[in-house]
């Protein structure tokens, strides 16, 4: 474990000098669907900057074991309405806001247990039918919604792109979250603090990097395959 951690972290550095950004500027998220808690504080230890969970069932199940702070937890699933409660003390920031009515139901969820929640906007950069999120043009306006809603702070946007283009290395939808990403700072949105471009998993991380990306997710290229993890 400690051995991958540090194969990912000096890819950063190098992705990260390549690309003329500065030494730090990419985090590295272990994603820990299916991973038992001792493997996810193996990788933390190692130096795995943030922890990210898909389901609010696992997430309740494992976070009392993760030797994290729950700065370094994210929740980067499909949340619905009625589990929202649940994760409010548990996690910093909601990576994966992908309608408006979630993000009202998050803000006032956010007032009622007395904290302010960070959150991304997810982008279906692909238009997939199969994946939820905002439309690239729908981008900007939903933002400016969610950057007044005052228990949120919106902190940037969050994708996963089309299978295809990853395993063809084609960053035509990378570029297009970097140009978003971009307006969406220029627009300097009254309540927004807009600072992470969530994007890039195991087979697309160098060029997520190459296009900006602050944190990349990492599932498999540090556990191993999902199909195999029972062992
Ligand atoms: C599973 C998952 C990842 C990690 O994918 P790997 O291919 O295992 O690196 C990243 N982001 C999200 C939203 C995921 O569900």
């Amino acid at each position: 474990m400690e051995e991958r951690v540090r194969f990912y972290e000096n890819r950063l550095r190098e992705l990260e000098a390549a690309a003329g950004r500065p030494e730090g500027s990419v985090r590295l998220m272990a994603v820990t669907k299916t991973v038992p808690p001792e493997k996810v504080n193996a990788a933390l230890r190692a130096g795995a900057a943030l922890v990210g969970e898909n389901r609010v069932q696992e997430l309740m199940a494992k976070k009392n074991q993760y030797n994290c702070a729950k700065s370094q937890i994210h929740f980067i699933g499909h949340l619905q309405t009625n589990k929202i409660r649940d994760i409010m003390n548990s996690v910093s920031c909601v990576q994966s806001v992908d309608s408006l009515r979630l993000a009202r139901a998050l803000s006032a969820a956010a007032e009622k247990a007395g904290v302010r929640m960070d959150c991304l906007l997810e982008v279906n950069i692909g238009m997939e039918e199969s994946k939820s999120g905002f439309s690239p043009e729908g981008v900007l306006g939903a933002a400016r919604e969610i950057a007044a809603m005052p228990f949120l702070t919106l902190r940037g946007l969050m994708t996963v792109q089309p299978a295809a283009a990853s395993a063809g290395h084609d960053d035509r939808y990378f570029r297009r979250m970097q140009a978003l990403y971009l307006s969406l700072k220029e627009a300097s949105l009254p309540g927004a603090q807009v600072d992470t471009l969530s994007m890039g998993m195991t087979g697309d991380f160098e060029e997520a990097v190459r296009c900006g990306a602050t944190i990349v997710r990492i599932g498999r290229g540090l556990f191993g395959s999902r199909e195999r993890q029972d062992g």
